[in-house]
C-alpha cells in the first residue's frame, strides 16, 4: 500500500529537497507549461507549486505576484495529500477554502484544479495548478490536459536532477555546484553570514591513470567522494568541478574554520587505503585551496577562480596542502 507515503511528511520533504531545486531561478521548461495550462485551460492563474514544510513555493507561475505562500493557507497543501487531482468549482462552497485569505482577498481564487506532481519514488512534492478568479467547471478533458502537462513538469524535474548530479561520484556536477553556490552567496550576504568555498584537486592524478589504467582512476574518484561525503556535514555542498577536481560549499564557515575542515578532509584522504578491483590498495594525496566569501567577490566565477588561485599556491607548495587566501 503506498498510501503511507502520503501521510509521511517527512519522507515527503527531503524527496523535495533531493530535487535541489526550492529558491531557484526561473527556468524555460516549466514557465512554458504554466503559459501554456493558461492558454489551453482559458485560467488567469497558473503555478507550479512545490510544497516546503511551512509554505508553497512556485517554480514557476502566471497571474499571481508572489513567489511563495504560507502552506497553511494554499489548496495545494491539500492536493498533496491525494493522488488524484483536486478539483474545486466554487471555493465559497467548500468550508476549507471559504474562509482562506487567498479566497476573500487577492488574488481571489475561486476555482481549482491541481495535479499532484509525483516523484518516482511515490511522494507528492507539489501540485501543477490552474486557477481561476470565477466559479467554474473543469472538463475531464481538462483535467487531462492538466496531468499530461504535470507529467512533463515530473519528468523536468528529474532531468534538471540528472543534470545536476555527477554519475560517476554521486556529486553534483559543476551546474549543480554553481547554482547551489549562487543560492548561498545570495543567502550568506543577506543574512550577513560567513560562508567559505574550498577546492581540491587529486595530486599527481595523471600518474596514477598512467600506472593503474582509467577504470582504477574512476574508482579512486568515486571512493575519494564518498569519503568527502561521509567526512562533510550534511549542509556543506560537494560538487565535482572537472575531472579529478572538486568544491566544497561550508555555509556558516569562516576561514579558520574552513581551514579546520579542509585539513581534516585532507588528512582523511591521504590516510585512505583506496580500494582497487585487483585486492590491492592504493593512497592518493590531494591539494586544497580555500576562498572565504569577501565583499569584493561579485560572482561564484570569481570565487571559484579565487579558491583555485589558493589551490594553484597549495600545488606549488609541494601538494598535500592547503591553502587559505589571506585578507588585508
Ligand atoms: P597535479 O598534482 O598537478 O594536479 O597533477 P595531476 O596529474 O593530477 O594533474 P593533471 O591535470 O595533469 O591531470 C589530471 C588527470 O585527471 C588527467 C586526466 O586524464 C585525469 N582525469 C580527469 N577526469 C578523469 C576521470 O573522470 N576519470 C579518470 N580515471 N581520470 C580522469
Ligand atoms: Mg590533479
Ligand atoms: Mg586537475
Amino acid at each position: 500500500m503506498d498510501d503511507a507515503r502520503l501521510y509521511d511528511d517527512d519522507a515527503r520533504i527531503a524527496a523535495l529537497h533531493r530535487l535541489n531545486v526550492l529558491d531557484t531561478a526561473a527556468e524555460k521548461p516549466f514557465e512554458k507549461i504554466v503559459t501554456l495550462v493558461r492558454t489551453v485551460l482559458a485560467v488567469p492563474i497558473s503555478t507550479v507549486s512545490l510544497v516546503d514544510r511551512d509554505r508553497q513555493w512556485f517554480k514557476a507561475q502566471r497571474g499571481l505576484e508572489t513567489q511563495e505562500t504560507p502552506r497553511a493557507i494554499s489548496f495545494c497543501t491539500h492536493t498533496i495529500q491525494q493522488r488524484e487531482p483536486l478539483i474545486i468549482e466554487d471555493a465559497l462552497l467548500d468550508p476549507r477554502f471559504a474562509t482562506s485569505p487567498m479566497v476573500v482577498g487577492p488574488p481571489h481564487i475561486r476555482s481549482y484544479a491541481g495535479i499532484p506532481l509525483r516523484t518516482p519514488e511515490g511522494y507528492n512534492v507539489g501540485s501543477l495548478c490552474a486557477m481561476d478568479t470565477r466559479a467554474r467547471r473543469f472538463s475531464p478533458a481538462d483535467i487531462a490536459i492538466l496531468s499530461n502537462f504535470a507529467n512533463i513538469v515530473c519528468d523536468e524535474l528529474e532531468l534538471r536532477l540528472i543534470a545536476q548530479v555527477d554519475h560517476l561520484t554521486g556529486a553534483l556536477t559543476r551546474r549543480g555546484f554553481v547554482e547551489q553556490a549562487e543560492r548561498e552567496m545570495v543567502r550568506s550576504r543577506r543574512y550577513e553570514r560567513p560562508s567559505t568555498l574550498v577546492m581540491l584537486d587529486v595530486d599527481h592524478f595523471k600518474a596514477v591513470n598512467d600506472t593503474y589504467g582509467h577504470t582504477t582512476g574512476d574508482q579512486v574518484l568515486h571512493q575519494l567522494a564518498k569519503l568527502a561525503e561521509a567526512t562533510l556535514r550534511p549542509i556543506d555542498v560537494f560538487g565535482r568541478l572537472g575531472g579529478e577536481e572538486f568544491g566544497i560549499l561550508l555555509p556558516e564557515t569562516g576561514g579558520d574554520e574552513a581551514m579546520i575542515v579542509a585539513e581534516r578532509l585532507r588528512e582523511a584522504i591521504a590516510g585512505f587505503p583506496m580500494q582497487l578491483s585487483n585486492g590491492a590498495t592504493l593512497k592518493v594525496t590531494a591539494s586544497f585551496g580555500i576562498a572565504v566569501l569577501t565583499p569584493t567577490l561579485t560572482s561564484v566565477a570569481s570565487w571559484i577562480e579565487q579558491a583555485d588561485t589558493m589551490l594553484y599556491a597549495a600545488k606549488a607548495n609541494g601538494r598535500n596542502c592547503t591553502k587559505l587566501e589571506l585578507v588585508d
